[in-house]
């Protein structure tokens, strides 16, 4: 089982300054092989991002000297991705490819064969720069075999892939499990407490809010309007790491104790308007924690069941079943018009979804659809990067 292990990193300067290269390098080869590729088939070729590979390798001594300064794998993984990207589209799991711009996602690909770069504790060996200084060290046990090197507001990241052993699968301990998804409270479960929003959180969307309407002060093109940019790119970084950090522990529970654990159709939750919260923020975070939630059950044994969208979770009766009309969103408690029941809104939705997930057609593992028929997902095969210090994910 593919694993991979995101670590923050503590460069030198000098080691900055080459992940910067490197990240230019793969989003030039990007550009260039997406180019490369619109035009080749315009002309009525064939382009793939094998042949693509092949001609920018013939040309890059001539023309682009400067691409021998890097790992070669930045320049050969960029182009794989690309080719990725468009599988992608053929099968319509994802939007045609577009151009990559400067620092919105700087990332490359430091090592992808075995002996070329290790760990030694808190340290990562990485071609050309050599042994870079990591915050913490690798969590899983077994082979390493790709790393990639990514920037997140001012901070460089290591994701490492290692090829861990399978967990031998014991079937998590209780049946089913309803999740409704909170701003307050990170997750409300129809067993047990519900999980409270990390706290940190709290201070630092006040200093969010003020931090964004400062920027917006500041006139445009100025150095000082580029450093807010920069404050507010790091804070929201950081908030997104502490929410993800929350539903790292939250998840990894769930799919250790439950054997079928219903969640939402996160269509409609990115519905809900909230004024406290950026809304970019709170929909990134069901979004992952789905995602979280998904690949750890797959893990541990299992079954994510995703309602339907149509799925009222909020406005069933969890006692009788009935469906109010109306249900308004200011409205905490929920009452039921025909058998009188009474609850919290929130847990009464994750005791619909629990129902749900208890009722549906076993499946063998991983996500399962209820209701109206869909076809199921295709997932990615390849292993997907991801924006922060303490992350893993399986690549099943
Ligand atoms: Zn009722």
């Amino acid at each position: 089982m593919l694993i991979a292990h995101k670590i923050a990193l503590d460069p030198t300067n000098k080691q900055r300054t080459y992940f910067a290269r490197g990240g230019g390098a793969a989003r030039f080869a990007y550009n260039w092989a997406l180019a490369e590729w619109r035009r080749q088939y315009k002309a009525g070729e064939k382009p793939s991002d094998v042949s693509l590979r092949r001609q920018l390798n013939a040309m890059k001594r001539e023309q682009y000297p400067w691409m021998f300064d890097v790992s070669k794998c930045a320049v050969q993984e960029a182009i794989i991705d690309l080719g990725a990207a468009y599988r992608g589209f053929f099968e319509k799991r994802g939007k045609y490819p577009r151009f990559k711009k400067k620092g919105v996602y700087d990332s490359f690909c430091a090592a992808n064969e075995t002996g070329t770069f290790r760990t030694d504790g808190k340290r990562v060996k990485l071609p050309v720069v050599g042994w870079v200084r990591m915050r913490e060290t690798v969590r899983f046990e077994g082979v390493l075999k790709r790393a990639t090197v990514s920037r997140e507001a001012d901070r460089w990241f290591v994701s490492l892939t290692v090829d861990a052993p399978e967990v031998a699968a014991s079937l998590p301990p209780q049946e089913a499990v309803g999740v409704d998804l909170g701003v307050t409270t990170l997750a409300t479960l129809s067993q047990g407490e519900p999980i409270p929003g990390p706290k940190a959180h709290t201070a630092l969307l006040k200093r969010l809010r003020r931090t964004s309407r400062r920027l917006s002060d500041k006139q445009r093109g100025s150095k000082n309007r580029a450093k807010a940019k920069r404050r507010l790119a790091r804070l929201h970084a950081r908030i997104a790491n502490i929410r993800k950090d929350a539903a790292h522990k939250a998840t990894t529970k769930l799919a250790k104790t439950f054997r079928r654990i219903g969640a939402e159709d996160l269509n409609v939750r990115g519905m809900t308007r909230n004024r406290r919260l950026a809304r970019s923020i709170m929909d990134g975070g069901f979004f992952e924690f789905r995602r979280q939630l998904e690949y750890k059950a797959r893990r541990y044994g299992s079954v994510v069941v995703v309602a339907d969208r149509w799925f009222a979770s909020s406005k069933t009766c969890s006692c009788c079943g009935s469906v109010e009309a109306e249900l308004d969103l200011s409205q905490r408690r929920f009452r039921c018009s025909v058998c009188g029941f009474e609850a919290d809104r929130d847990w009464n939705a994750a005791k619909n979804l629990e129902k749900l997930a208890a009722s549906s057609a076993v499946s063998a593992c991983g996500e399962e659809r209820s209701g109206a028929v869909r076809k199921s997902r295709v997932k990615r095969a390849s292993v997907k990067q991801e924006p922060n210090g303490n992350d893993e994910l399986c690549a099943a």
